[in-house]
């Protein structure tokens, strides 16, 4: 097509009503409109639709848009088709429509009515959709979310795998494929995958310089995300747990505690899920208390808080959850609760994963407590994980986090290190944690009874420091790679090369512990703690869990110790 008798700057005002592109949209819809492949890396929010919609409008042909979810899909038909005074310039192909709907978006596809087409990767397989598509005349594909094509990212599929043979038999047309995942091992994925490598390649910042981020150890954690939101009272926010089970309970508890709150996770049926997320949307309820089911396309722009009751997998879930706070650009506060307890928790269950999920998975782990106890700027932390620098003094949104505000008193254990790198080396390399941590402290376990540690120059050397301390010198150590984690057996650490560099003396690294941050903070008071906040134990009214009321007021109240609520 003929670009320059296109004025871009008109089209978008006359579909979208916008006066200015954002970012680099114009660059990029002038490269895919003259026929060039594209990846773009663009943060949640950033206007990536509009990159394929609007080319899509001015073209001639479909342009066929895979992605992920039929719910995603379905808000931007219907957001799509109110753009334009043409009936219907978008439609959805997937397991949701029956036959006659199916062959009424083949008849529109076939008149050339429709300019988006909607698929899931799964229905794109389909022999019938291909031999079709073949056989109409293509614009473009879209592949959004592309980041689902890898095992890197947060939300692998592995239906994206195939999506090029696909392609290549539908059509020998431009691809664009959009993600906001940027870390370089992702974006690397996916442009092999997708066959891309001369793809031009748009990546944006990935700064939220408007959001705040803070890790507070979990202690006390119900009563102080309590007191964070009562805080922050009539305000949006969304609380990420792990499990559903902690979603109901910690949603009734936050309902006894007089938040308006709901749950949301995928066992919860469909008609509920809605429900919860629209009257989230349409701010009759202040509060989602979810797992990481809840969240993908939701567009609500006046998120004021996002918090992790459970520190998440990765550092990628942790930026698009968190990425969901202030994306009108206000106030945006990210509070997320770390125990490495529950890394470990974590770790055990990624044991029973085959080899490379469980190696994928352990080294995203390992980025997820380098970042939970990381001493430096938490925003340089995050940009450096997605290939970015980040200027700590004098970047946008510098200050905007707990060890800028705060910064931790820092203690140099180089020699602590030291002696701990050498006494697993000198004992062959074949303990826990757990098992070094009784030998230092100088506590006897069955292990080190049934290996004679005790009689060894090591039984209890670092009496004096807590136990706190020693795990977090091991952890440190981890994760910046002086020590391995043999997950084979279940977490048996070996010396790493660089581990042994610092036992010959070779290493010139100081190996620094942040001492207010690992491991004292855990054990002083709280927040909630000081200004003694009294909260009740879940349980209360919850019209939409009726049925269940009074075995979740049983469970709750015996987690918390304390009579049920009636
Ligand atoms: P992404 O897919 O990158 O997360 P979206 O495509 O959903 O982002 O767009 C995010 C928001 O930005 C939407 O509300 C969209 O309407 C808006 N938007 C996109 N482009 C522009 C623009 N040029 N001017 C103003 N708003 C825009
Ligand atoms: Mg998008």
């Amino acid at each position: 097509m003929d670009t320059k008798d296109i004025n871009l700057s008109t089209e978008l005002k006359k579909y979208f009503g916008f006066s200015k592109f954002k970012g680099q949209q114009e660059q990029i819809i002038t490269e895919l409109l003259d026929g060039k492949d594209i990846f773009v890396l663009m943060p949640t929010g950033g206007g990536k639709s509009l990159c394929y919609q609007l080319p899509a409008l001015i073209s001639e042909g479909t342009a066929i848009v895979v992605s992920p979810l039929i719910a995603l899909m379905k808000n931007q038909v219907d957001a799509v088709n109110g753009l334009s005074s043409d009936e219907g310039v978008a439609h959805v192909l997937n397991s949701s429509l029956n036959k006659t709907q199916t062959k009424q978006v083949m008849d529109d596809i076939t008149a050339g009515k429709t300019k988006l087409l909607y698929v899931a990767p799964e229905s794109l397989i389909k022999e019938e959709y291909v031999d079709f598509l073949k056989n109409v005349k293509i614009s473009f594909v879209a592949i959004d979310e592309a980041h689902c094509i890898s095992e890197w990212g947060h939300d692998f599929r592995p239906e994206y795998r195939n999506l090029k043979g696909i392609i290549d038999k539908i059509a020998d047309v431009p691809v664009i494929a959009l993600t906001a995942t940027a870390t370089p091992k992702v974006q690397d994925d996916i442009q092999k995958t997708l066959g891309m490598n001369n793809a031009l390649v748009y990546k944006e910042s990935f700064n939220r310089a408007n959001l705040f981020y803070e890790i507070r150890p979990k202690v006390n954690v119900d009563k102080e995300i309590v007191r964070f939101i009562n805080q922050h009272k009539g305000k949006s926010g969304i609380v990420y747990c792990l499990s559903r089970r902690k979603v109901e309970e910690f949603a009734q508890l936050l309902q006894v505690n007089g938040v308006n709150a709901l749950p949301y996770h995928a066992g919860l049926d469909q008609k509920t899920r809605v429900l919860h997320q629209d009257k989230f949307l349409m701010e009759e309820a202040d509060v989602i208390v979810a797992t990481i089911a809840f969240g993908m396309g939701i567009d609500k722009p006046d998120v004021r808080f996002v918090i992790h009751y459970d520190i998440p997998k990765s550092l990628e879930s942790y930026y698009q959850e968190t990425g969901r706070a202030g994306r009108d650009g206000g106030e945006g506060y990210c509070l997320a609760f770390y125990d490495p307890k529950d890394i470990e928790k974590l770790e055990k269950f990624l044991a029973q994963k085959p080899v490379s999920e469980r190696e994928i998975g352990l080294q995203l782990l390992n980025e997820v407590v380098g970042y939970a106890e990381t001493s430096m700027s938490r925003r340089q932390y995050l940009l450096y994980y997605f290939g970015e620098i980040f200027d700590p003094v004098k970047g946008e949104g510098a200050l905007m986090c707990d060890n800028s505000q705060n910064p931790p008193t820092l203690k140099d254990a180089t020699k602590d290190l030291k002696k701990v790198l050498e006494m697993i080396k000198v004992l062959g390399e074949k303990f826990k944690t757990k098992d070094l941590i009784s030998l230092i402290t100088g506590k006897e376990s069955a292990v080190t009874k049934s290996y004679k540690l005790e009689q060894t120059e090591y039984f209890g050397f670092g009496k004096s420091e807590s136990d706190n301390y020693w795990k977090s010198i091991i952890r440190q150590a981890t994760v910046q790679d002086y020590l391995k984690k043999d997950i084979e057996t279940y977490g048996v650490l070996k010396v790493s090369e660089k581990g042994q560099e610092v036992i010959n003396g070779k290493s010139k690294n100081i190996f620094h512990i942040a001492e207010d941050r690992e491991y004292n903070l855990a054990q002083s008071k709280t927040k909630a703690d000081n200004e003694q906040v009294q909260i009740q134990a879940g349980g209360g009214l919850d019209q939409v869990l009726f049925g269940q009321l009074k075995e979740l007021r049983k469970n709750v109240a015996k987690k918390h110790g304390i009579p049920p609520y009636t």
